[in-house]
């Protein structure tokens, strides 16, 4: 049995998933007539509170549409410096959109508004245009830290004073929502623009949502032809979406319990400098001075437990639905017994 804690990308689809991707009613999405697709963007637009939906393969494609369908080439894009549309994404704000990138540096991945407001260029003929901020919630690289309410509302009052369009990378916002206790409806007035994956914590074999008014996903269907992200048959994958939404969601809290009882036990060990804490599902800590991020790597793969070096000293863990409290059991024994040798 391998625990693989690389990701909560891993996951494989359940039996009853598997049962509704087999049972769902299939069209082809080119012409629009897939049952399927069209009742997962209309059932995501109305959680949200937004008009309309966009089925996508990837979060990153959902991403890179949304600022295209934003921006102009030439305009600028106000983002924190470890987000994923700015770090993680191949350049793809410069690369599709011609856009130029103020990345700033935020509190674990989190932009406070006066931050939005400081970095708005003036408007004259030498300076880009700021036209769009990215916020992401939860924030991957911030170890699954996010916005409350208030701040999100906080940062797009910012975001509209100041004339920009504001767009969530909500990639794990689920996770943010069950740890708020919040309706997703809630979100939706605040953002010009939302994507969400279902291929992340809610489990699903592949597949994002985004959403937005009506006018801006007419847009943004365009730009998902062009970018080659327009599928067939593609209600196979979205009947799993339909699924998640309705059973995986109030599950997140049990992988954020699981991910807190493996913080409180890296916590306990002399080799571990510091863990950050553990807001959701992500578990990330660096390692005391002797230790290398590969060597715990090893060690654990040797007790076949997978997790990922994310930097020369730094290791993230990640809990999702394969996880269960067994397997949680097992990881902490392990790094109970691990007995780092001294370089
Ligand atoms: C995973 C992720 C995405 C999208 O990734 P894909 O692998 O392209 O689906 C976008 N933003 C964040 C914060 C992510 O963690």
């Amino acid at each position: 049995m391998v625990i693989d804690l690389r990701s909560d990308t891993v996951t494989r689809p359940t039996a009853a998933m598997k049962a509704a991707m087999m049972a769902a009613p299939l069209g082809d999405d080119v012409f629009g007539d897939d049952p399927t697709v069209n009742a997962l963007q209309q059932k995501a637009a109305d959680l949200f509170g937004m008009e309309a939906g966009l089925f996508f393969p990837t979060g990153t494609m959902s991403n890179q549409v949304a600022i295209k369908t934003h921006t102009q080439p030439g305009d600028e894009i106000i983002v924190e410096a470890s987000s994923h549309t700015y770090l993680l994404e191949s350049g793809g704000m410069a690369f599709h959109s011609g856009c130029s990138v103020r990345p700033v540096q935020g509190d674990r991945g989190r932009l406070r508004p006066e931050q939005v407001l400081a970095n708005v260029n003036m408007r004259n003929d030498h300076h880009p245009i700021t036209r769009l901020v990215v916020i992401e919630n939860t924030c991957n690289r911030g170890g699954g830290s996010f916005y409350s309410l208030e701040q999100m509302q906080a940062v797009s009052d910012a975001a509209r004073k100041a004339g920009l369009w504001i767009h969530l990378d909500g990639a794990r916002i689920f996770n943010a929502l069950v740890e708020l206790d919040l309706a997703p409806q809630r979100l939706g007035p605040l953002f010009d623009s939302i994507s969400f994956c279902l291929s992340k914590g809610l489990g699903c074999p592949a597949g994002t949502v985004l959403l937005g008014s009506t006018e801006f996903i007419l847009k943004a269907k365009r730009y998902r032809k062009l970018f080659g992200g327009t599928m067939r048959q593609s209600g196979i994958l979205a009947a799993a979406g339909i699924y998640a939404l309705d059973h995986h969601v109030q599950r997140l809290r049990d992988d954020h319990r699981r991910a807190r009882h493996i913080g409180e036990a890296l916590q306990r060990q002399s080799w571990v400098r510091t863990i950050w804490p553990v807001d959701t599902n992500i578990i990330l800590f660096e390692l005391a001075e002797s230790l290398s991020a590969t060597t715990l790597v090893r060690y654990l793969a040797s007790q076949n437990i997978l997790c990922v070096a994310t930097g020369p000293q730094q290791v993230r863990m990640v809990t999702h639905l394969d996880i269960t409290d067994d397997m949680v059991t097992h990881v902490v024994e392990a790094l109970e017994a691990f007995k780092p040798v001294a370089a």
